[in-house]
């Protein structure tokens, strides 16, 4: 068992002015949190954060990336809290363990599609901070030691990830030891059988093997020394799944022994690499097309080497990797092979190295994704198309650039984005125009009977927002016409003697639905209400000609008749019932409604001159109904002499009648006259009569009067 002084240790050696203090001090700090909680495997659970821990003193990394080990699940599976650990080991390891929290909480899919998706996930990650990954990496390492413990389906699934997106990534990173080792713990528990077989065969040529091993080295060492070059010799065989991947792709015969050996010669300089190749080569037959030259040409993942195969002393085939110290390091240890340590802090984590690194990263993910498009927008800024947030239980959500809270609500639920009133972007109050940026932490604040509004669609940018927006704003429109034609149909209709419920029991309603070429009863109820067809247009299929009226009937006769049957005018500005700009109807207004094609029922005065009474059919018997929370406005001009004062004498009098004043435009004349245009807000006429009669008493003025119309 790794204990703490174990870890201390391993970090001196390599950072001889870390400070140890603080280690020490989370070593404490985990202990507790995790106080009493065990693992499946019965130990107790500290023992995991400290082989995490130890696991990143492997890998060199710096004392907060170590702290972040022994903390990392402290927030996952304990009561402590992010501003906790901030508070007790400051803002940068908490943040660390933080994200690795978060990547942890990434939904990683396995499917050939995603694996795409959850690389960028990760480097968006490392883009922020390389080192959430390495502990995160260190965590799957331990894991992976201890998944015995867990039910067979788990064991699965996490092996399969582990093989699909962290060996890569270890790979990428250049670490190579851990990528192996996570490669063939998942191979044992993805084909156990394949796995035995290939471990079984090894393990009973080992002996044989090492004779042969040794041979080799000891021919090789022999030609190096005649030549005076100085070289470490060892081979070894190779890894249980990249034999059996060699199996499966290849035709290797695993009862071959050569095969499965490769044999690695490390040298000082990059000359005598050559050199030792030249040597190789003079004594051994080379094959054909089986030389690389990586060492010019380094992997992605800055791996160099030489790579050669000859024909070895039996005519068997052998493998041969020549490089440096530096070269082998790399090739070890990868990324971690760049850390440098400056009074106990890694100062190059910036450093060209590691940026290049990176960018290489990018580069391989491009070959996943054969998508041109995709690499433009790499070259310009990394991620530059979108954005990751994350929502309050940390799952991550890809958003599209510019994105708001709004995008992001609906990309939940639809339900969320229609009830959405407001948002927390890391804990913070934010308007719902807020651009998301990426790692936000973004909390969606609702209300159950909050409903969209049109201005939304300004301020969204992905489909599925104006998608869900545009519908809902159809669905409420179209609920609001059929009540509307429904309505208006039935007036109509009542003049006949006929009644919506008959008809549709006869089944006429619905022929006549068909007639209009309209699925439904309810679509014709809504093309009424939406004005496309008048009601009479609609009767005219059933009433006989002669029931048609063929004269113009005036609006006061036709206000007499039918008041009572008149389709109540609710004060609502909606969508359907507008009230008429050029006349501004008011309560106890003699009115009508007109059906504008494609706007629905709007409301003028009786005899507003702007309606064209000749087009009857689209006329409707409108009456107030009494709502006194509603007001609608009204102009109102007043002229008197322009003495001090009146003005505010006017405008206590619209005070004290709870009139609400708009605007007020007063105007002053040479003549020391004066003119004021008020816009009030009125909830019937007869407090605008009372207001007018209460003007007109006032000193000085001459006349009031309600204008119609824009002024
Ligand atoms: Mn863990």
């Amino acid at each position: 068992m790794v204990r703490i002084n174990d870890i201390v240790d391993e970090i001196l050696k390599y950072n001889p002015q870390a400070d140890v203090e603080i280690l020490q001090k989370a070593y404490v700090f985990s202990a507790q949190a995790h106080k009493g909680q065990t693992r499946l495997s019965g130990e107790p659970y500290l023992i995991h954060p400290l082989e995490v821990a130890h696991t990143l003193t492997r890998m060199n990394l710096d004392v907060p990336s170590v702290v972040s080990g022994l903390l990392h699940d402290t927030l996952e599976d304990s009561y402590v809290s992010k501003e906790e650990i901030e508070k007790y080991f400051g803002n940068e390891i908490a943040e660390l363990v933080d994200g690795v929290t978060k990547i942890s909480k990434i939904p990683l899919k396995t499917s050939e599609e995603s694996r795409v998706e959850n690389f960028r996930k990760m480097i968006l990650a490392m883009s922020k901070d390389i080192r959430v990954i390495l502990v995160k990496l260190a965590d799957r390492y331990h894991n992976m030691q201890t998944l015995n413990f867990l039910s067979p389906e788990k064991q699965i699934e996490i092996a399969k990830e582990t093989i699909e997106i962290y060996a890569p990534l270890a790979h990428r990173l250049g670490i190579e030891w851990m990528k192996e080792e996570l490669e063939d713990t998942s191979f044992k528990y993805l084909k156990p059988a394949d796995y035995r077989v290939i471990a079984d065969k090894i393990a009973r040529k080992k002996k044989e093997r090492d004779e042969y091993i040794s041979e080799v080295i000891g021919v090789l060492k022999e030609r190096f020394e005649q030549f005076h070059l100085n070289a470490e010799i060892s081979g070894r065989a190779k890894r249980l799944y990249s034999i059996y991947r060699k199996m499966t792709h290849e035709s290797l015969n695993i009862d071959d022994i050569y095969d499965i050996i490769a044999f690695r010669v490390v040298v000082n300089s990059i000359k005598e690499c050559y050199e030792a190749l030249g040597i190789v080569h003079a004594f051994f037959k080379p094959i054909p097309g089986k030389f690389s030259d990586y060492i010019a040409l380094p992997k992605a993942n800055m791996y160099q080497s030489l790579h050669t195969k000859i024909i070895g002393p039996y005519g068997e085939k052998i493998e041969i990797q020549i490089r440096t110290h530096e070269m082998h390091k790399i090739a070890e240890e990868g990324i971690a092979a760049h850390w440098k340590y400056k009074e106990g802090k890694m100062f190059d984590a910036k450093e060209d190295k590691i940026f290049a690194w990176l960018r290489r990263i990018i580069e391989w993910q491009q070959e996943l994704k054969d998508n041109k498009e995709f690499m433009e927008v790499f070259k310009i800024d990394l991620f530059s198309d979108e954005v990751y947030v994350f929502t309050p239980k940390g799952d991550v959500r890809d958003l599209p650039k510019g994105a708001t809270p709004i995008d992001f609500a609906y990309a939940i639920h639809s339900e969320l984005g229609h009830r959405c009133v407001g948002a927390k972007v890391n804990g913070k109050l934010v308007p719902l125009r807020y651009i998301l940026k990426s790692g936000d932490s973004v909390e969606i604040l609702t209300n159950p009977t909050h409903k969209p509004s049109k201005d939304w669609l300004n301020s969204v940018v992905t489909s599925k927002a104006k998608t869900k927006i545009r519908q809902w704003i159809k669905t409420e429109q179209r609920e609001q016409s059929i009540e509307l034609g429904r309505a208006l149909l039935d007036k109509e209709m009542a003049k006949h003697d006929k009644s919506i419920a008959k008809l549709l029991k006869s089944g006429e309603l619905q022929a006549i639905s068909k007639d209009f070429s309209l699925e439904t009863v309810e679509d014709l109820f809504a093309s009424v209400g939406y004005g496309l067809y008048t009601p009479l247009q609609v009767l005219g299929k059933i009433i006989p000609e002669s029931e048609k009226p063929s004269k113009l009937k005036t609006l006061i006769s036709s206000f007499k008749k039918g008041r009572d049957s008149a389709i109540k005018v609710q004060g609502i500005d909606g969508l359907v019932v507008r009230f008429a700009k050029c006349c501004n109807p008011i309560p106890g207004d003699k009115i009508f409604g007109f059906i504008t094609r494609g706007r629905g029922l709007t409301i003028h005065v009786a005899d507003c001159p702007n309606v064209h009474t000749y087009d009857e059919q689209r006329q409707v018997e409108v009456s107030w109904q009494t709502n006194k929370d509603f007001t609608y406005p009204v102009r109102l001009k007043i002229v008197g002499s322009d003495r001090k004062g009146l003005l505010s004498d006017i405008s206590s009098i619209m005070a004290s009648n709870k009139a609400n004043i708009i605007s007020a435009q007063a105007m002053t004349y040479p003549d020391r006259s004066a003119a004021g245009m008020y816009e009030i807000e009125i909830g019937n006429m007869s407090q605008l009569q009372k207001i007018i009669k209460s003007i007109q008493k006032i000193k000085g003025v001459r006349s009031v009067e309600r204008i119609r119309g824009t002024v």
